[in-house]
């Protein structure tokens, strides 16, 4: 099998100007517009990984009866590249996304990439398409790697046996327009997002597909986000919609530990490891919606905040279900996320030290 492939490099002729550009860039949303190139490698049973590329960006022509249109066999990444106060163009830990992508691959039935060509093929694209990243403060460039299986045919027996690995780019502003605005959550009990051997520590698209039902409800329950519960009991607590969650008692900061049904996200990792520095006490445990409700009463829970890449840190500043509802602290955004928050911002941007080595610079 390939251990070393090297990209081919067709640069996009009609790439758009820098007029265009700036347009772009004075407002970028988040996800809606594409830089000028993508990577492509493709992968056929027998051969490995072969024709790795980077080539103009466009749509894809794809029989219809391709596998992943049927059988959903997918997985992507989320990271991002930031533009540092020094100029320097970094990204934040891609070799954990590559590990990642290699555990949700070994779930999904499809092949690993080796972790060198995945980091790889993420800094030729930021590297060729360097003018997109924003330099605006808080903006950022969103990386979306992905798989998907691209045999022709509707067997149902086997995984696919080719695939192709993609990456494209979307400059970014801030996720939730709101910015540290606390968010109410809607406690899901007539659905769950993942059971015990299912897919719930893998980033694949089927956990989203059946996802948006739930947030559809929260949204009628006038809430702006979901949170998940476990498949048995609907009692413990495990993610907010594509996010982690942490509990912050004083200074002890809680999170749901990750026992296979959660998304082990890169920014939850990041925190535990960061709360020491920043003095706090950092376990990963369990905890129902019945503690959430009477830490809340009590005082003794102070804050509830989401993690992920996209936000990077989401105050919650309340909590309503189908039989109860309640606030956080004061349903503002405490002292403890706005730190934790400054701090991984600060690091990504190059405005504090990166002593855990998480930045990798691009160019
Ligand atoms: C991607 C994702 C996260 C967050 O992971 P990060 O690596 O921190 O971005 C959390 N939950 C789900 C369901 C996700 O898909």
């Amino acid at each position: 099998m390939t251990t070393h492939l090297s990209f081919d490099v067709h640069l996009n002729e009609r790439a758009r100007s820098a007029a265009e550009r700036e347009q772009v860039l004075a407002s970028p949303g988040f996800g809606q517009t594409f830089t000028d190139h993508m990577i492509a490698v493709d992968w056929t049973e027998g051969r490995g990984w072969h024709d790795a590329r980077l080539e103009p960006y466009a749509p894809l022509v794809l029989d219809p009866a391709t596998a992943v249109f049927h059988y959903a066999q997918e997985l992507f990444e989320g990271l991002k590249a930031y533009r540092q106060t020094n100029g320097s163009i970094v990204s934040f830990r891609p070799h954990a996304n590559a590990a990642r992508f290699n555990q949700s691959a070994a779930r999904m039935a499809m092949p690993e990439l080796p972790e060198d060509v995945f980091v790889e093929s993420l800094d030729l694209l930021v590297r060729t398409d360097r003018d997109w990243v924003p330099t605006t403060e808080g903006h950022s460039l969103y990386l979306r790697p992905f798989m998907i299986a691209t045999q022709v045919g509707l067997g149902v027996n086997h995984p696919s046996g080719t695939y192709r690995y993609m990456v494209i780019a979307s400059p970014a502003a801030s996720y939730f327009t709101s910015g540290l605005k606390p968010v109410t959550v809607w406690l899901s009990t007539e659905y769950t997002r993942a059971a015990p051997g299912g897919t719930g520590f893998a980033k694949c698209g089927g956990n989203y597909a059946a996802a948006f039902v739930a947030q559809r409800q929260a949204v009628e329950q006038g809430c702006d986000q979901v949170v998940w519960l476990d498949a048995f009991e609907h009692r413990w607590v495990e993610e907010m919609g594509g996010m982690n969650l942490f509990f912050v008692f004083g200074d002890r900061l809680l999170t749901p530990a990750l026992t296979g049904t959660l998304l082990p996200g890169i920014t939850r990792d990041s925190i535990l490891s960061l709360a020491e520095e920043l003095g706090l006490r950092a376990e990963e445990g369990k905890i129902s919606i019945e503690e959430w409700q009477a830490g809340c009463e009590t005082g003794e829970l102070t804050e509830v905040f989401a993690c992920g890449t996209a936000a990077v840190v989401t105050p919650v500043g309340a909590v309503k279900g189908s039989d109860r509802e309640w606030v956080v602290g004061d349903g503002g955004t405490g002292p403890v996320t706005r730190r934790i928050r400054e701090e991984l911002v600060g690091i990504q941007y190059g405005a504090r030290p990166d002593t855990h080595n998480w930045v990798h610079k691009v160019c």
